[in-house]
């Protein structure tokens, strides 16, 4: 059977977790399959909170043992490996599963990484009683802007303070044990993270602004006594907390979309393959079967690299922190390849994709969320645009960091220390991965990433053509596919065949070729490019290398999967 790598909750799990792990993971599917799809369905139409899901996070203590460190739980640990796993489950049940689990993390950040030791045993006892948490940073006016963050902190005599504000679009505000709130100490704009209970009758929860089984709130607080107890983090450390709770959250990002296009994909296939029309399957329709094998393609490539990311987050330091550059590139670009897989099977299966009693009607929706949260796609290009002149000319020499599928705890996520610098990182060279291969495709690739970086070097980029954001971040899409195209050969050659064979490689490369090819094309067009920069942009656009064994290879192997996974009625 092919396809090993991808999740299908009726066959044991593709990767290997240590038993108590694997034991969670599979009740948490067993969950959701004796739940039923309409039943699954039916709380998503109508909006019905996931209190089921609660009662089973809390009996099971799943998120206590998923998400609590070891040293504050007897059974616990932080292991971004395993969390991998749960976050790609319960996506692909449903973002908003996923979702409650997400904000939770993302709340736990600034407590996991706070000096405060009371507070962070009561975050470990909360857990425990099966709480879930929320993360206060955005606010209503200020969007990815956190600089202008309005919620305040008055000094109120004696280290006490009362806070006063409203914070918007904050998940689990409704329900939360604790909420991690942002803002700044009044009179000094000193950035704080404090500990909000929303119990409290300071705490007015205004409304939810979704329209979801999920509660994104708004919430207002009005003179919220907090005294020294409360504060997790202040200053310089309180700012580091939210970029670095991000980097945690930004990595969970793109197994939502892994998760999601996943089921999508089963049930698409499982459609298409039994539907006749003129008398033949819809799956014999040359387009059909090259939508599905793109498909495919990417959706393995999203996993290889989300994957190998782990492997790089996990052995992180203060020393070597190119999870900085690898993590933004999870968010941004699985994410997006998520919706690029989503918008190939619904081309193919068209009406059906609009059925209320499919899973693929939520998926089609939701799988939109995950390139907007925790940083728009632009926010992240910005960001990633950073690393690229060090990426390709300054290379350092680094030991190899080996697959890191261990059972152990991330300690480092708690102490990833200050924000900035990331200028100064530097990378392994990326050319000897690519020239390791023999596929055709990655041969193309390899000239197209050659003049890439010839066009950086021979006509740079001007300083005004990098304030030109939207310039820099048609740049910033083929820098990106460079490195997504590295951690996946990478992965190619930790897992092997599990991962990708040299064929599944080789399409994989097809899809790289044509969409470096495209983004090339984009740069050509944009009113900053240069003449000599147009005249590269021409060259980089090339054409796959097509082998009509190869791919009826891989699509003897893709539509292998048509009656592979149902969900329970
Ligand atoms: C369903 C949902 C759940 C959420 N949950 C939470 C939560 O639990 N906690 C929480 O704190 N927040 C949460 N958020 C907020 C989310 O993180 C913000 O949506 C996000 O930070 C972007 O802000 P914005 O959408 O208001 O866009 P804006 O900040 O208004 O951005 C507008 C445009 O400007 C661009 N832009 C802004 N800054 C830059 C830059 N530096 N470089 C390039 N382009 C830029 C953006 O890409 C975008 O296109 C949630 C949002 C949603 C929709």
């Amino acid at each position: 059977m092919a396809a090993m790598l991808l999740l299908n909750p009726k066959r044991p799990l593709p990767l290997p977790l240590d038993p108590k792990s694997r034991e969670l993971v599979e009740k948490t599917i067993a969950f959701f399959e004796t739940k039923g799809k309409s039943a699954l369905r039916r709380d998503d139409l109508e909006r019905v909170w996931y209190a089921d899901f609660l009662a089973f996070v809390k009996k099971e203590k799943l998120f206590a043992t998923f998400l609590t460190p070891s040293a504050y739980g007897a059974a616990s640990r932080w292991d971004t490996y395993r969390n991998a796993a749960l976050n790609e489950v319960l996506a692909f049940y449903g973002l908003p599963y996923w979702y409650a689990w997400q904000v939770t993390i993302l709340g736990l950040g600034p407590f996991w990484m706070s000096g405060n030791e009371a507070a962070k045993k009561e975050t470990a006892r909360l857990l425990e009683d099966g709480g879930i948490f929320g993360f206060g940073l955005s606010e209503k006016e200020h969007g990815a802007d956190i600089y202008s963050t309005g919620m305040q902190l008055v000094p109120a005599g004696a280290g006490t303070y009362v806070a006063r504000g409203d914070k918007y679009y904050i998940g689990n505000g409704n329900e939360a044990a604790r909420l991690s709130v942002f803002g700044k100490i009044a009179g000094t704009d000193e950035y704080v993270f404090f500990a909000v209970d929303p119990k409290r009758p300071e705490y007015e929860l205004v409304r939810n602004v979704v329209a979801s089984q999920s509660y994104v709130a708004e919430f207002v607080l009005h003179d919220y006594p907090i005294t020294e107890a409360e504060i997790l983090l202040r200053g310089p450390a309180a700012w580091d907390a939210a970029l670095n709770t991000v980097n945690v959250g930004k990595y969970n990002l793109g197994w939502g979309s892994i998760g999601i296009a996943t089921h999508a994909f089963y049930e698409a296939i499982r459609h298409a393959a039994n539907r006749r029309l003129y008398g033949m399957a819809v799956t014999e329709f040359p387009h059909v079967k090259r939508m599905f094998t793109e498909a495919y393609a990417r959706l393995v490539a999203m996993k290889l690299f989300a994957l190998r990311a782990s492997d790089y987050f996990r052995s992180a330091s203060r020393e070597d922190r190119r999870y900085l550059l690898f993590n933004p590139v999870v968010k941004m670009k699985v994410t997006t390849e998520g919706e690029k897989v989503i918008d190939l099977l619904w081309d193919v299966i068209a009406a059906k994709g609009f059925e209320k009693d499919t899973y693929f009607e939520m998926a089609a929706r939701d799988i939109r969320a995950l390139p907007k949260l925790e940083g728009t796609v632009h926010v992240n290009i910005a960001l990633i645009v950073k690393f690229m002149k060090n990426y390709f000319f300054a290379a350092a020499p680094y030991p190899d960091v080996s697959r890191r599928d261990d059972p152990s705890d991330d300690a480092f996520l708690w102490d990833q220390g200050p924000a900035k610098g990331l200028g100064k990182i530097r990378f392994q060279d990326f050319a000897p991965v690519f020239a390791a291969r023999n596929e055709p495709n990655v041969a193309v690739f390899r000239e197209q990433t050659a003049l890439f970086r010839e066009m950086l070097m021979r006509a740079t980029p001007t300083e005004e053509q990098g304030k030109d954001v939207d310039f820099s971040l048609v740049v910033g899409e083929l820098f990106t596919l460079v490195v997504y195209a590295q951690l996946v050969l990478e992965n190619a050659k930790l897992l092997g065949e599990q991962g990708a064979n040299p064929d599944l490689v080789d399409q994989i490369f097809d899809v790289f070729v044509r969409d470096f090819s495209r983004h090339a094309v984009d740069l050509y067009t944009k009113p900053a490019s240069t003449d000599a920069q147009m005249e590269y942009t021409l060259k980089m656009v090339r054409k796959p290398v097509h082998d009509a064994a190869r791919y009826e290879r891989v699509w003897a192997k893709v539509h292998a999967l048509k009656d592979a996974y149902e969900m329970n009625p």
